[in-house]
């Protein structure tokens, strides 16, 4: 059995290692946004230590996929981190997988991440979607030079904060935001970057995916009248120099 898979990674021009973790990207909505190499990983891994067990598996049984899942997520992270380096040490090859998108991304994993690398052990990266990539793409603003932000903090004051330290940012901002804050984080850009030009991405890759690419207070005037609904991603243009 073991000589199989060992013969199956080497078939695709890859090294097999022991004791190896993959992060890899899955989906951010829509299910054929999966690489043909993270699947083949999924199969051929020995664990998944997956953020959201639910949702991972309906990404497996979708294409057949019986490898055995155990929880990863903020709360256990410590504890399942002593766990998953121990079954590295014992040679397993685990993949890494979030709720959506790139782990580590806005997502548990980071953690997980240095541990390995304390440890001495491989990381091999299998990449795939990640929101912000998506978004940006078609945002139309520049994204030759750009900044992630990941989440403002959820707190008013705090929130104004960080995006005052962002004012004079030239390069093109990408924020994650959830539906019940994106208007009051849209309302302090406009007060703290002013009138610029932007672009929200909505529920990218899903059913209702939307890209409204406007001005800051006419993204307001929208979402005011259409109350924000899904996921969603917001890009703005960097301060101006000329
Ligand atoms: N790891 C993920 C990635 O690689 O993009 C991000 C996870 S973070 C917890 C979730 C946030 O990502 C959402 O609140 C939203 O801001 C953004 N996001 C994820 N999927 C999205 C989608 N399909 N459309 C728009 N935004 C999305």
């Amino acid at each position: 059995m073991e000589k199989k898979k060992k013969d199956l990674f080497l078939e695709q021009g890859e090294k097999f290692v022991k004791g190896v973790l993959y992060i890899v990207s899955t989906p951010i909505g829509n299910l054929e946004d999966i690489t043909l190499r993270a699947l083949r990983t999924l199969k051929e891994v020995e664990l998944i230590a997956a953020e959201d067990t639910r949702r991972t598996r309906k990404l497996l049984s979708h294409y057949q996929i019986h490898t055995p899942l155990v929880s990863y997520f903020a709360h256990n992270k410590i504890r399942r981190e002593k766990y998953l380096l121990k079954m590295l040490g014992e040679g397993k090859r685990i993949a890494l997988v979030s709720e959506a998108g790139t782990p580590g991304i806005s997502d548990p994993g980071y953690s997980l991440i240095r541990a390995v690398l304390e440890a001495g052990m491989d990381i091999i990266p299998i990449p795939g979607p990640t929101a912000l990539i998506s978004a940006l793409g078609v945002s139309g603003l520049p994204i030759h030079e750009f900044v992630f932000i990941g989440f403002l903090s959820s707190k008013g004051g705090r929130r104004k904060r960080e995006l005052q330290n962002l004012e004079a940012e030239t390069k093109t901002i990408v924020i994650y935001e959830s539906p019940h804050r994106l208007l009051a984080t849209l309302r302090d850009i406009l007060e703290i970057f002013g009138d610029r030009d932007s672009a929200v991405a909505r529920e990218l890759t899903k059913k209702y995916e939307e890209i409204s690419r406007d001005k800051v207070s006419l993204q307001i005037a929208k979402f005011t009248a259409v109350p924000p609904r899904g996921e969603f991603v917001i890009v703005v243009e960097g301060k101006r120099t000329s």
